[in-house]
C-alpha cells in the first residue's frame, strides 16, 4: 500500500509529485497513456502555446527556452519528459484507472490490469475527457470526413473539397485558420461575436498584462472570479476579424441539424461540404470515483482541490480550480503548493489565512 497515489502524469500530476518527493512522501503515479507528454503530442501538429516561456515553468525546473518564445507541442512534451527524469518521478504507464472507492479508510484503485491501495489519492486527470460532438453528426452522409478536434492533426487528413469547422473557441479558430490557408472554401459555424485578445500589445505579452492587472490571481470565489469562470473564455492570439474577413471563409452561424444531403445552419443550408472538424469541446468524466458529488459543470465538489465529500481525496488541474492560472503550465504550482501545505498541516486556520492573502492580492 502507498501513502499517496496520483492519477495522471500531466503537468498537474507532476507538480504535486514534485512536492511529495520534496517532502519525502511514499507515492506512485498511475497514467493511462504510454508515456509522459502524450496528451500534448496527440493534439494538432501546428499547435503552439499561447503562453510564452516565462509563464510555463513547473515547480523546480525552468522551461528551457528564451523569454518571449512560444513553444510548440513537441517542446512541451520534451519538457515534461525531462522533468520526470530530473526528479526521478515514479510513474506506471498504461494504467487507466476505472474505479476508486474508499473502504475502511483505504482507497482501492482499479485499473485495466491492476489494483492498488493508498491512504490518500490525488486526481490529476486533466479537464479533457469525453469529446463532445453535437448529436446531429450521426445524420451526416458517410462519405463526408468528420473529425473531432481531438483527432485533428493537419489539413492532410481532409479529402479534397469544402470544409466546415464548428466551434468558436481557441481550437476552433486556430484549426479554421489553418484549413482556410489551404485556399478551399471553409465554412465557420459558431458565434462570430468572439472576444479575441492579441498575444501582445505595447511591447509586452498578454500574460505580462494579465499578471500586471492581477487577472491571474482573481479567485473563483470572488465576485469577478465567479463571473469570469462562468463566462465564455476569450480567444487568445488569433486575429479573428481578419480570419472571418477572408474571401474563402464563410460564417454560417450555429449548426442546427443535418441530413444525408445537407447541413442546416442559422444562416441557411449547405450541401457541398466534404469535410467537418468538430471543435466543440470535451465533457469532464469523474464518474468512476465513488461517493463524490459534482458541481453544475460535472466537476467534483472541492475547495481549492480538497474534496468536499471524501477525506484524503484531492483534485488538481481542473479549470478554475482556484484561479484562471490553475489549468496552465505556469500556474499549477500554486495549487500544488497549497495542497501540499494542506496535506502536511490539515490546519484549517492556516488554509483560511492563505485564502485571505490571495484575495488581497487580487484587488
Ligand atoms: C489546445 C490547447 C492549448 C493549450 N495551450 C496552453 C498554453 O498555451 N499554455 C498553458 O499554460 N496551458 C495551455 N493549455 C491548457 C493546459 O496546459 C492543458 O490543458 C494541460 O494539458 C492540463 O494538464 P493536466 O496535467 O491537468 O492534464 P493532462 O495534460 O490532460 O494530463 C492528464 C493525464 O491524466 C491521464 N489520465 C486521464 N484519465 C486517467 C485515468 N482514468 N487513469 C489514469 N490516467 C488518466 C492522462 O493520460 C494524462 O496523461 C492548452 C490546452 C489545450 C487543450
Amino acid at each position: 500500500m502507498k501513502e499517496f497515489i496520483i492519477i495522471g502524469a500531466g503537468q498537474s500530476g507532476l507538480s504535486i509529485a514534485y512536492n511529495l518527493s520534496k517532502n519525502n512522501k511514499d507515492y506512485l503515479i498511475l497514467d493511462a497513456n504510454e508515456h509522459v507528454g502524450a496528451p500534448w503530442l496527440k493534439r494538432w501538429d501546428s499547435l503552439k502555446l499561447f503562453t510564452p516561456t516565462e509563464y510555463n515553468h513547473l515547480p523546480g525546473m525552468k522551461f528551457p527556452f528564451p523569454k518571449g518564445y512560444y513553444p510548440n507541442k513537441y517542446e512541451v512534451a520534451d519538457y515534461l519528459k525531462s522533468y520526470v527524469e530530473q526528479f526521478s518521478l515514479p510513474i506506471e504507464f498504461n494504467q487507466k484507472v476505472t474505479s476508486i472507492k474508499k473502504v475502511d479508510g483505504i482507497f482501492e484503485i482499479t485499473s485495466a490490469t491492476g489494483s492498488y491501495q493508498a491512504k490518500q489519492v490525488i486526481i490529476a486527470t486533466g479537464p479533457f475527457h469525453t469529446p463532445f460532438t453535437p448529436p446531429c453528426h450521426v445524420d451526416i452522409a458517410e462519405n463526408i470526413t468528420q473529425l473531432h478536434s481531438e483527432h485533428y492533426k493537419s489539413p492532410a487528413q481532409l479529402q479534397d473539397g469544402d470544409c466546415l469547422v464548428v466551434g468558436a473557441g481557441d481550437s476552433g479558430v486556430q484549426i479554421l485558420s489553418e484549413i482556410a490557408e489551404t485556399g478551399r472554401t471553409t465554412y465557420f459555424s459558431g458565434t462570430d461575436k468572439i472576444t479575441a485578445i492579441p498575444q501582445s500589445f505595447l511591447g509586452k505579452t498578454l500574460w505580462w498584462w494579465f499578471t500586471k492587472i492581477g487577472f491571474l490571481s482573481v479567485t473563483r470565489d470572488s465576485k469577478i472570479g465567479k463571473w469570469l469562470s462562468k463566462g465564455v473564455q476569450p480567444v487568445i492570439g488569433t486575429d479573428v476579424k481578419s480570419l472571418l474577413a477572408k474571401k474563402n471563409v464563410i460564417h454560417v452561424g450555429r449548426t442546427l441539424s443535418a441530413d444525408k444531403t445537407s447541413i442546416k445552419f442559422q444562416k441557411g443550408s449547405i450541401s457541398n461540404i466534404k469535410n467537418i472538424v468538430w471543435a466543440t469541446g470535451f465533457k469532464p468524466n469523474f464518474f468512476w470515483i465513488e461517493n463524490i458529488t459534482f458541481d453544475e459543470m460535472n466537476y467534483p465538489s472541492n475547495h481549492r482541490g480538497v474534496s468536499r465529500d471524501v477525506e484524503g481525496l484531492y483534485f488538481i488541474g481542473l479549470p478554475w480550480l482556484y484561479t484562471r492560472g490553475s489549468a496552465t503550465l505556469g500556474g499549477v504550482w500554486k495549487d500544488a503548493e497549497y495542497l501540499m501545505d494542506y496535506i502536511q498541516n490539515k490546519n484549517k486556520e492556516n488554509i483560511v489565512a492563505n485564502d485571505m492573502v490571495d484575495l488581497e492580492q487580487a484587488y
